[in-house]
């Protein structure tokens, strides 16, 4: 039975690369076997925490409906972060290439290390939150819904995660 699922996808690269390899990423979840994008918010830019030479993360939430298990899920999506050039630097907290993340699988919960269901920063991530609610305006995390939660957020954190123009996205 195919579970819905709801997936964050987040790359920081030069400009020009970005918005190709998320598109990229967001292809090889439609393809993962038995899955399907039934949801795709567009794309939001926010800028790293860290060093300020850093480029800006673009960050995307999809609903996949999915007959894979979630550690098989989870499988495949590290496997599209390799698929797609996923480079760790030896920089700490520097620019990475591509993270996915399972951020809630609906009526499922798990709190292995290895798989923790839903993410266990997802309900304060501006980033995951906003994109999250334009993929699926009915969207719930433990219990609530995603709309309040955003809606709960800083106004000044909200402002901080920006809809990419369609110039920027190519
Ligand atoms: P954060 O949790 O702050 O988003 P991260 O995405 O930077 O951290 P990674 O280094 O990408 O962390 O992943 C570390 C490990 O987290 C993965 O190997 C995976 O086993 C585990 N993990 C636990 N829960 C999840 C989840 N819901 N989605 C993806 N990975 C998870
Ligand atoms: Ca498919
Ligand atoms: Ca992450
Ligand atoms: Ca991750």
């Amino acid at each position: 039975v195919a579970r819905p699922a709801h997936v964050h996808v987040v790359n920081a690269l030069p400009k020009t690369r970005s918005g190709k390899l998320l598109r990229r990423s967001l292809q090889a979840l439609a393809e993962l076997p038995g899955s399907r994008l039934a949801a795709v918010s567009s794309l939001y830019a926010s800028d790293p925490l860290g060093p300020a030479d850093q480029p800006r993360y673009v960050n995307a939430v999809v609903a996949l409906e999915t007959d894979l298990e979630p550690l098989a899920l989870l499988d495949a999506l590290q496997r599209i972060e390799l698929a797609q050039g996923r480079e760790r630097k030896a920089e700490r907290w520097g620019p990475r290439t591509l993270d996915v993340d399972i951020v809630d699988i609906e009526g499922y919960t798990c709190d292995d290390p290895e798989l923790i269901v839903p993410h266990p920063y997802a309900h304060e991530r501006a980033f995951v939150l906003i994109p999250w609610l334009a993929a699926d305006a009915g969207a719930r995390l433990s219990g609530e819904g995603v709309a309040k939660r955003v809606a709960a957020l800083d106004p000044k954190e909200r402002a901080e995660i920006r809809p990419l123009g369609m110039m920027e996205e190519l």
